[in-house]
């Protein structure tokens, strides 16, 4: 059960002062900031971001972008932390736009991203759950992209990567029927910067690149449907 770790009511109710207070002051401290009306929203999130590794090269890449780690194991959600802590120790007024959240993604994504509020998801060499009775809990299933579908602005990019054939071919085929995605263009993919951190900056990605293993990358696009 994960009924023991707190979780916002709504996105109103998540405190964003706890991760990052140069954007966010401590209402006890007197509103020292730009003000919590002009801060920005989250825009980019790590779902089941393990380690941390591709928020620490997104983040000086997207220095003016919050983004969040959202991450179930308790110990690996304490290492990020002290990981972004330490890098903003020593590298002062950098990566105060990176935190992390422990959560299970697949129930409340919504307690923490309005309506169009992310124009990056990324979903990083997750858990394959090979048995059929538990598809149900891959992260990328037609219902879950609904729900990411839901907290992605028109135009954001979902990344996925994964060295597991059977799952690149699944989170590629439920992305290929979702009415909401359409795939990026190679030419796009090509030249988008985030694309080669996928395969390098995480831990898993350094595994599977130090065992010379394949890896399979679906990029899809959040576009609108007419009705919306
Ligand atoms: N993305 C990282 C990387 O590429 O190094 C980690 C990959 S690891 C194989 C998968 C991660 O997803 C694990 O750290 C696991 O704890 C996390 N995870 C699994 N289910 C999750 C869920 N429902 N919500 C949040 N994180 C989850």
């Amino acid at each position: 059960s994960d009924s023991h770790f707190p979780f916002p009511i709504s996105p109103d109710d998540f405190d964003l002062s706890q991760h990052y207070p140069r954007y966010y002051p401590a209402a006890d401290k007197g509103d020292l900031g730009d003000g919590e009306a002009n801060a920005p929203l989250i825009r980019f999130a790590d779902v089941g971001c393990g380690f941390g590794g591709l928020l620490v090269g997104l983040s000086p890449l997207f220095p003016d972008k919050l983004m969040i780690g959202m991450e179930l194991r308790d110990k690996v959600t304490e290492y990020v932390k002290e990981r972004v802590l330490a890098l903003r120790a020593s590298n002062p007024g950098q990566y105060d736009n990176v935190s992390v959240v422990r959560t299970n993604s697949m129930k409340y994504i919504p307690n923490y991203f309005r309506k169009a509020q992310l124009s990056k998801m990324f979903f990083l060499f997750p858990d394959p759950h090979f048995k059929e009775k538990n598809h149900r809990r891959r992260v990328i299933s037609m219902h879950l992209l609904d729900e990411y579908a839901y907290v992605m602005e028109v135009g954001g990019i979902i990344y996925t990567i994964t060295d597991v054939e059977e799952l690149g071919i699944w989170m590629r085929s439920c992305l290929e029927k979702h009415p909401l995605f359409e795939a990026v263009p190679e030419e796009e993919i090509k030249v988008d910067p985030v694309v080669t951190l996928l395969s390098t900056a995480t831990e898993e990605g350094q595994k599977v690149a130090r065992n010379g293993g394949q890896t399979f990358q679906a990029i899809f696009r959040r576009i609108s449907l007419q009705e919306e």
